[in-house]
């Protein structure tokens, strides 16, 4: 048995070695190809549904998309994908963000929009009739709380 753990370490170390060698040049993974590797998941998960099997090809093909993806040399592009992605994902991101902040200062907080420019404001509640300065257009709002 003896043996066995140098065995073990050498091969692992000539194998990361040979992974960063092929992956010389290469894209990588980002956050895009992470989100299609867990949506690829999902997918197989959902594939096991009964009158639902073709999904799993729907899954398959997410999953190579991802890999195509971290094994590609064009690194312009694949930079080009990942920004329209974080374009397409923040404003999701940050509505599930004040969703949960919402529900999190339910008890202490009133959250509303300034009507002029949108901006969403944050005041303490029960604190009667209440004049907010918006943050971001500095716009007097009248506001029960
Ligand atoms: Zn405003």
């Amino acid at each position: 048995m003896k043996g066995v753990i140098p065995i073990m370490r050498n091969f692992l170390q000539r194998f990361a070695y040979k992974m960063s060698a092929f992956m010389y040049g290469r894209y990588g993974t980002d956050e895009l190809s992470k989100f299609l590797m867990i949506s690829a998941l999902v997918l197989m998960v959902i594939s096991w549904l009964p009158n639902l099997r073709l999904v799993y090809f729907l899954a398959l093909a997410v999953m190579i998309w991802s890999l195509w993806r971290s094994f590609s040399r064009k690194l312009y592009k694949r930079r080009q994908e990942l920004d329209r992605y974080l374009k397409i994902k923040k404003p999701i991101a940050n509505f599930f963000k004040l969703q949960r902040n919402k529900w999190r200062d339910r008890k202490t907080h009133v959250y509303f929009k300034c009507k002029k420019c949108k901006a969403v404001l944050r005041v303490p509640k029960g604190k009667g009739s209440i004049v907010v300065i918006c943050t971001r257009c500095k716009d007097r709002i009248e506001k029960e709380t």
